[in-house]
C-alpha cells in the first residue's frame, strides 16, 4: 500500500481501520525459477533487484521464521566503507553507494543517517596502520579523513581525554558512514520486492535440497516441495546447518554477537566511535539510547543469547573510553548468530551442486553490506557471472590460497 499526508489524515478520522499489511502472504506455488532461502536483509535484497534490475518475474523467498527476526533485526545498525584490501573495499563502497540512493529507490524512509564513523587510534603503530587504510580508501574512491585528538576533543567531549588509560592519539573518520534503522531495510526490501511480484513465504522452513544428477531442482519445505530453476542460500548464522543438507561443509563457524541499549540520554554520541584498544564500539539512537558491542562470545553456537564474560569485557571496554556510562542504567540486549569465515570476508558464489548458489560469511559485518550483496548475488543468480566488485568472494579461495584477510589473523574465525 502506498503511504501519503492525506493517507495518515483520513486513518486518523476513521479509526486505523483502512491499513493493509505491508506484504501478502501467498501459499507457495509449485514451481520458480529463482527459490531465495532466508527472508533476512540479504535474501530480501536479493529478491528485490531480482525483481526491479533483473526482470525476474518468478521468485520467490523462503523464510523459516519472521521477516527481520533474524540478524537484520538484531544488529547495530553501522554502515561504512573503512576497508583496507582490494578483494573488500570496492564491494563496501558500491554497497554504501547504495545505501545512499535507497529510500528514494525503495521509496521507503530506512532511516539511513550518514553521521559519520570515527575510529579511534591510540598508538603509533595504529596511527600508521590506518593512516595506510585511509589511502586505500582514497584509492577506490572512499572518503577519509585524519582528525587530530583536538578535533576529537571538540566532536566527542564525552570521551575520556584526562589520565585515559589508552590515550587518545587522533582518529581515522569517514563521515559518509553512519547507521540506517535495521528493521526497516528489512521491511522495505520486503514492500519493494512484493510490489514487484515476489511471493514472501514467512513461517516455512527449507528442510532439504532435491537433487538429482549433481542438479537442484527446489528445495523441500515444511510446507512441502518447492521446484525451482535455481536456488540461492543467504541464510547467515544458520549457513553450516542448511548447506549440510546439500552435502557441502563450508569454511564458516558460527558465533555469538551480544548487543546492548542503555536508556535514553541527551545528545552526547554525534556519530559512530569504536575503540581502538580494545573491542568497543558505540552510536546514539535518535531515541537517546546508547547502542553498543564488542566481541563475538569465543564458543560456536547457535543460540540467539550470550553469556556474562563478554558482557564484562564490552563494559570494561565502555568505561575506559567513557567512564561516564558507568552511572547509566542498560535498558536492554541480546544476541544473533554469525557466520564467521575463515578469513574474516564473506562468499557470494555458485556451489559444486548445479543450480545451487550460495551467499554467506558475512561475520560480524553484513549489515553494512546488504544492498551490495543482494545486488551481487541477483547478478550471479540472473547472469551465472560474479559482479565486478564481488569477484574475489569465491568458495575456493580457501583452497588456493586466495584469502581475504582484512585483520591477518590467519584462519582464525573467532578472531576476525
Ligand atoms: C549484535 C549484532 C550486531 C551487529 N552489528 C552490525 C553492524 O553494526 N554493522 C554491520 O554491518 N553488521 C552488523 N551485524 C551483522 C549483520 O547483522 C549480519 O551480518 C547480517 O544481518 C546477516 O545477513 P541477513 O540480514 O541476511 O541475516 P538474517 O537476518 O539472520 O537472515 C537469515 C534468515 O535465514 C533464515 N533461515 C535460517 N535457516 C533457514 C531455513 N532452514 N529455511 C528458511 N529460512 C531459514 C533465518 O530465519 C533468518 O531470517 C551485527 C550482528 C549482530 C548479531
Amino acid at each position: 500500500m502506498r503511504y501519503s499526508g492525506f493517507r495518515i489524515l483520513k486513518e486518523a478520522l476513521t479509526g486505523h481501520k483502512g491499513w493493509r499489511p505491508v506484504w501478502r502472504s501467498p501459499e507457495p506455488k509449485p514451481q520458480y525459477d529463482i527459490v531465495i532461502v532466508g527472508g533476512g536483509g540479504h535474501g530480501l535484497a536479493t529478491a528485490y533487484y531480482l525483481a526491479s534490475k533483473f526482470g525476474q518475474a518468478r521468485v520467490a523467498v523462503i523464510e523459516k521464521g519472521w521477516i527481520g527476526g533474524g540478524n537484520v533485526g538484531r544488529n547495530t545498525t553501522i554502515i561504512r566503507s573503512n576497508y583496507l584490501l582490494d578483494g573488500n573495499e570496492p564491494f563496501y563502497e558500491f554497497s554504501l553507494k547504495l545505501w545512499e540512493g535507497l529510500e528514494q529507490d525503495l521509496n521507503y524512509n530506512a532511516m539511513v543517517s550518514q553521521r559519520g564513523i570515527l575510529n579511534l587510534i591510540h598508538t603509533d603503530a595504529q596511527r600508521d596502520a590506518y593512516t595506510r587504510r585511509g589511502n586505500a580508501m582514497l584509492l577506490q574512491g572512499a572518503d577519509e579523513q585524519y582528525l587530530s585528538t583536538d578535533q576529537i576533543r571538540r566532536e566527542y567531549p564525552v570521551l575520556n581525554f584526562n589520565d585515559a588509560r589508552f590515550p587518545l592519539k587522533g582518529g581515522l573518520a569517514q563521515r559518509r558512514g553512519g547507521t540506517v534503522r535495521h528493521d526497516a531495510v528489512a521491511w522495505g526490501y520486503a514492500r519493494g520486492a512484493d510490489l514487484r511480484g515476489v511471493d514472501i513465504i514467512q513461517n516455512c522452513e527449507v528442510t532439504g535440497f532435491r537433487i538429482e544428477n549433481g542438479i537442484c531442482r527446489g528445495v523441500e519445505t515444511s510446507r512441502g516441495f518447492i521446484g525451482a530453476g535455481k536456488v540461492g542460500v543467504a541464510v547467515a548464522g544458520s549457513s553450516s546447518r542448511v548447506m549440510a543438507q546439500a552435502g557441502l561443509r563450508l569454511p564458516i563457524e558460527s558465533h555469538v554477537l551480544q548487543a546492548f541499549v542503555s536508556e535514553g540520554l541527551k545528545p552526547v554520541m554525534p556519530g559512530v566511535i569504536t575503540f581502538g584498544a580494545g573491542h568497543f564500539y558505540c552510536s546514539q539512537s535518535d531515541k537517546g539510547g546508547l547502542v553498543f558491542g564488542g566481541d563475538l562470545d569465543g564458543y560456536n553456537s547457535y543460540a540467539q543469547r550470550g553469556n556474562l564474560p563478554v558482557v564484562e569485557d564490552v563494559a570494561e571496554g565502555a568505561m575506559a573510553l567513557i567512564p561516564g556510562l558507568g552511572r547509566v542504567r542498560l535498558l536492554r540486549m541480546w544476541a544473533g548468530v554469525m557466520d564467521m569465515s575463515m578469513d574474516g570476508s564473506p562468499i557470494i558464489d555458485r556451489t559444486p551442486v548445479e543450480g545451487l548458489y550460495f551467499n554467506g560469511g558475512w561475520c560480524y559485518g553484513g549489515f553494512k553490506a546488504t544492498p551490495a550483496s543482494g545486488w551481487c548475488f541477483a547478478h550471479l543468480l540472473a547472469t551465472d557471472t560474479p559482479h565486478p566488485t564481488a569477484t574475489a568472494y569465491r568458495l575456493d579461495r580457501f583452497r588456493k590460497g586466495l584469502m581475504i584477510d582484512e585483520k591477518g589473523m590467519g584462519a582464525q574465525p573467532n578472531l576476525h
